[in-house]
């Protein structure tokens, strides 16, 4: 099936139920309406000569625009190139000469920044580019009133042209560890993914899904958007970028009964002065995916926003996202200490990345996945697919793992982050999960540093509660002291404001690495 095609089964059968509300503007679409303004767009679209395999680059935060160009691009089989609305010219530049965008849709401006004048600056760099339609401007309508060129008949015949596994989506990964690469998508690949998430919560079209997380990136797009669109629940969109208040109204004012979001969202949320101000009795479920979840979190979670059902996944870009999944009932323990079991008609074996061989059960090795998930390869980058899909097709993931004995998978860090201090192998994770049980400890982040005798020190960056003492390197030892293995307690500590992060909300330890290397001199 095609992401088109799905789309108007979910029309038929509730036509009449919410599909899409944006709180910004108080706009809302039923799902007739909605099938009926991605149609519309699918048609301007090709009158404007898009055809099936042209890229369309999209950058703007979250609006139903960027929804609606989504479910456009994919019912005409042309390639949606979502671009990370925080990306500035060097790197709008990239992606779109990347993936040779031939039309970019994109916001005019979001707080201070101005998308307008940017494209303008990056457009003589861009020979692909053709034309920029800007999002609430007449560009948009124009393009809506050439729908009228193309007839319904023009479009059931392009829809009768695409199969399920053509590339419809670039999405750039989130550059954790390097440059961003393009991750390349199928209809086959993100549909399933997005369809069994919210399967696996036992979403229905009672369910209305509140979506803090990017659009532009697979969490929003895929387990958000096309979780919701697969089962006829529908999508709120709380504000253009996140906002924990802004959040936390929409699941009050809309009744929500999911909400999504990476971990340090959920901190955010829990941390708001007024929390206790906001009725959150709506909420069931949600997700929470991307990093590992702080055990205490999870339980604030549960006790304080009802989401007793909540999901841990654990997945990539290059996987369409999700590989693993808690389950409905799972415990509290399997939802803290794992990121569940394998997704259904998706494989994961963990090998010894030196020796490519599976290892026991219970040890530690690098995940590897194969399925209908792993995506078609990296756009224009043979080589760095090669690298990463082997001829078997596994998706060798980077990331370290271990499978318990009921077969729930613990992500034990990646394998670029794990820490060699005097020959011994040090998972940051660990570390991290016990600090944050001190009590004056609000969020903590390990790493290793260069050093002369051991190879590797490591480093704990410390963000203080509101209100806390100061905390010192040595009060942190004393503390770990007795309790951990004498190489993994740190030598330096930092106390922090911030951690360097993605726009996903991922920290970014290869900067941190950097910074502490300069700061600890
Ligand atoms: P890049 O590949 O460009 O360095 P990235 O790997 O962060 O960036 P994404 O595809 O957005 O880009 O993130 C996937 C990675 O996020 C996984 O490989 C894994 O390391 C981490 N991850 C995802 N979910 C979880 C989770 N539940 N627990 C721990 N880590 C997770
Ligand atoms: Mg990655």
């Amino acid at each position: 099936e095609t992401i088109g095609g799905n789309l108007r089964r979910t029309v038929a059968e509730h036509g009449e139920r919410e599909a899409l509300v944006e709180m910004a503007s108080g706009r809302r679409w039923t799902y007739t309406e909605f099938g009926a303004a991605v149609d519309t767009l699918a048609r301007g679209l090709m009158a404007r000569g898009i055809g099936k395999g042209d890229r369309v680059g999209i950058w703007a935060p979250n609006c139903a625009e960027w929804t609606i160009t989504q479910y456009a691009t994919a019912t005409i089989g042309a390639i949606l190139v979502n671009i990370n609305p925080a990306y500035r010219t060097h790197e709008l530049a990239y992606a779109l000469n990347q993936s040779g965008v031939r039309l970019l849709v994109s916001a005019t401006e979001f707080k201070t920044s101005d998308y307008r004048a940017m494209v303008e600056q990056v457009r003589p760099d861009c020979p692909s580019l053709e034309e920029t339609i800007y999002i609430g401007t007449p560009d948009w309508d124009v393009l809506l009133a050439m729908a009228e060129a193309t007839g319904e008949d023009a479009l059931r015949e392009r829809e009768a042209e695409l199969a399920f596994d053509d590339p419809i989506n670039i999405q750039y990964t989130s550059g954790t560890t390097g440059f961003p690469k393009g991750a390349t998508l199928s209809h086959h690949n993100i549909l399933n993914n997005g369809y069994f998430v919210t399967e696996l919560i036992g979403f229905t079209a009672d369910d209305r899904l509140c979506i803090p997380v990017p659009f532009y990136h697979c969490f929003g797009m895929v387990m958000a958007n096309l979780g919701c669109t697969t089962h006829g629940a529908c999508m709120v969109i709380p504000a253009p970028a996140f906002d924990p208040k802004a959040t936390l109204q929409a699941v009050q004012d809309e009744a929500c009964t999911g909400l999504y979001g990476v971990p340090t969202m959920f901190i955010a949320e829990l941390g708001l002065p007024d929390f206790d101000a906001y009725d959150l009795s709506s909420l069931r479920t949600g997700v929470m995916a991307g990093s590992p979840c702080p055990i205490e979190v999870m339980k604030r979670c549960v006790a304080d926003m009802h989401m007793a059902e909540v999901a841990i996944c654990y997945g990539m870009t290059e996987t369409s996202p999700v590989s693993t999944q808690t389950r409905r009932d799972d415990d509290l323990d399997r939802r803290t200490s794992t990121v569940g079991q394998v997704m259904p008609h998706v494989e994961v074996k963990l090998v010894d990345p030196a020796t490519g061989l599976v290892v026991p059960r219970g040890e530690t090795g690098e995940l590897c996945t194969r399925g209908y998930s792993v995506m078609l390869g990296y756009w224009d980058e043979p080589d760095k697919t090669a690298e990463a899909i082997d001829r078997a097709r596994w998706m060798h993931t980077g990331d370290l793992a271990v499978m318990r004995d009921d077969g729930y998978v613990n992500i034990v860090g990646r394998i670029k982050d794990m820490v060699i201090r005097g020959g011994e192998n040090v998972y940051p994770r660990e570390i991290e999960e016990f600090l944050y049980t001190h009590p004056e400890i609000a969020d903590v982040q390990v790493i290793g540093v260069p050093d002369r005798k051991y190879g590797e020190e490591l480093c704990a960056w410390i963000k203080l509660k509101d209100g806390a003492e100061e905390l010192d390197a040595a009060q942190v030892r004393e503390f770990a002291t007795g309790k951990l293995a004498h190489y993994k307690i740190p030598k330096y500590v930092l106390l922090v404001d911030d951690f360097p992060m993605t726009v996903t909300g991922k920290i970014r330890k290869v900067e941190m690495r950097a910074k502490s290397v300069e700061l600890l001199g």
